[in-house]
């Protein structure tokens, strides 16, 4: 995985939750889930980064891969060019939706960032777009 987290001064506060107590990591985000760069909490073009306390940054990471995937599912259902275009990257989202949801499962306080419901209905989603592909050209 190209995603780091670095472990550096805090603020105070995780932005996610509101814990006060450390420690925080600031997120710094490499590439996303379909290996694009992601700038958006990078250290240099981040005007206001966020703290989140460690359950949430971890959250926030698996939150932006279900982002992705929802995107380019979005994309792919309605025909446009996506980045599931293809049996493998279909694969991969699903393993890591099953995975995200897994882990969501074993949390028993749950999490703010992320409704596993939103991932089960977005596996389904994929596993229906798995059965029918519907391969444009
Ligand atoms: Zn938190």
């Amino acid at each position: 995985m190209l995603t780091e987290t670095k472990p550096e001064f805090s603020p105070g506060r995780c932005d996610a939750c509101g814990l006060e107590r450390g420690p925080l990591l600031k997120l710094s985000l490499g590439k996303d889930f379909f290996g694009r760069a992601y700038d958006r909490l990078s250290p240099a073009s981040d005007q206001s980064p966020k703290w989140y306390c460690e359950t949430c940054s971890m959250h926030k990471n698996l939150q932006r891969d279900v982002r992705d995937i929802r995107a380019e599912l979005d994309k792919l259902s309605a025909g446009q060019p996506s980045q599931l275009a293809g049996t493998d990257q279909l694969q991969r989202a699903h393993v890591r939706l099953r995975e995200i949801s897994a882990i969501l499962d074993g949390h028993v306080a749950g999490s703010r960032l992320l409704d596993p419901g939103d991932i089960k209905a977005l596996i389904h989603r994929l596993q229906a777009q798995q059965a029918s592909p519907s391969v444009p050209g």
